[in-house]
């Protein structure tokens, strides 16, 4: 066999392929809508050579910038934190409800706002998570394709890797993203077609036992979480509303559910910090009663905890239960990505605030009140915070009362 060695931009451009033709499944004729740091370009320069060749109509890229966004909070006015761009994200929605799909390239530096006023970093927050409603429907209930891809960039980089060199330091976290999305691989693209019958086939499996109940038991956690009434489990790939197979996450591990937003009890600590918005919350535990968070430690990041469980009514609610082997390729790593599209694949987690309407039977044709009424929660907030390590035991529980071990020290049993 000879052995190649692939240049970076061969490794992007297959990355991009994936982007494009496993995460988006980009039909001929559609229009795309991509969101991208100025840091990420290369990779968005690939990806919207993919996409014309794979037929796209128009591709239209939004980019952003991290000495821009600082620059607000070092200069903007006051009362500018309570504004978004409300036309930006109706116009958006209005290129979704025409047909467009949507990626993001997410890279972003995860202490960008670390130094920031919480108090303008969580109004600023929940101004865009109002205005961003109208565009994040169309995603949130899957009407039409959409994925989300990993760019690396140097502010990312220096977090992960701080005693490297700027230059070492994002030259190992494009390793670890090529790595981590199954990039490097002969056919990336049939080995994501593998890797997501194989999640197809765990979320089946779980849709069939229809178990009332997990229970989470790991050092510091002894946690009952009930499942919303006809809950769905899901894993990779999904067909959206406008016809088209896309796998919105790469890379992905994870087969996930809609808990009972009124049917948790006890006590969860996070197996990994957290990264929300900018701040970094670690050592997180809490507790539930009746689904609602009645206590919430953290060592540090404790005030950024508390606004953010005091967003909205349903932000103190799980929304989420997902499953992940200890044994995948982002666990297996041994990083962490202090990003949650990778750390929440690197283990099982739950989420605080908003649930999935399509883990719910028909979920993407009920009201917001009769998703309600089967246990699906409702908030502006969706974060994922990562309770699985090499120790937890979860059991599934029937309607009867039956226990049957799910996984054993992080592991499928
Ligand atoms: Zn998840
Ligand atoms: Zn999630």
């Amino acid at each position: 066999m000879i052995e190649t060695k692939l240049s970076l931009e061969q490794k992007l451009d297959k990355l991009a392929a994936v982007a494009i033709h496993v995460g988006l499944g980009l039909k001929p004729g559609q229009e795309l809508v991509m969101t991208a740091s100025v840091d990420t370009l290369p990779l968005a320069r690939c990806i919207t050579e993919q996409a014309y060749r794979a037929g796209a109509s128009l591709v239209t890229t939004l980019l952003s910038d991290d000495a821009l966004t600082l620059a607000r909070y070092r200069y903007s006015r006051d009362e500018g934190f309570d504004h978004a761009p409300a036309w930006l994200y109706e116009g958006m929605a209005s290129a979704f409800h025409k047909g467009s799909a949507r990626l993001a390239i997410t890279g972003a530096d995860p202490k960008l706002l670390s130094n920031e006023d919480t108090a303008k970093v969580s109004r600023a927050n929940r101004a865009n998570s109002i205005a961003y409603r109208p565009a994040l429907e169309p995603i949130s209930r899957h009407d039409i394709n959409w994925t989300i891809v990993a760019g690396a960039t140097p502010a990312w980089a220096a977090s992960m890797f701080p005693n490297d060199a700027p230059d070492a330091a994002l030259a190992k976290l494009w390793e670890a993203i090529f790595f981590t999305s199954r990039i490097d691989v002969e056919d990336p693209v049939a080995a994501w077609k593998a890797h997501d019958a194989g999640l197809q086939k765990r979320a089946a499996h779980l849709n069939e036992k229809r178990y009332a109940a997990l229970h989470y038991q790991g050092p510091g956690t002894d946690f009952r979480l009930g499942l919303a009434d006809d809950h769905m489990w899901m894993g990779g790939g999904t067909e959206a509303g406008n016809g088209v197979y896309c796998i919105p996450n790469i890379p992905t591990e994870e087969v996930f559910t809609t808990p009972h937003k009124d049917r948790a009890e006890g006590t969860v600590t996070a197996s990994k910090p957290l990264s929300y918005m900018g701040t970094m919350i670690e050592d997180i535990q809490v507790r539930f009663s009746e689904g609602r968070i009645v206590d919430a430690r953290a060592h540090r990041g404790q005030e950024v905890l508390e606004k953010l469980l005091d967003t909205d009514e349903g932000s103190r609610r799980l929304g989420e239960a997902a499953l992940v082997p200890h044994s995948s390729p982002i666990s297996a790593s041994g990083l962490t990505f202090l990003n949650t599209l990778f750390d929440e694949n690197a283990a099982s987690h739950i989420a605080l605030g908003q649930a999935y309407a399509d883990c719910v039977r028909n979920g993407s044709k009920l009201s917001p009140q009769e998703l309600a009424a089967k246990g699906a929660n409702e908030s502006l907030i969706h974060v994922d915070w990562m309770i699985g390590n090499g120790a937890l035991d979860i059991d599934g529980i029937t309607h009867s009362g039956t226990v049957e071990p799910l996984m054993r020290k992080g592991e499928w049993v």
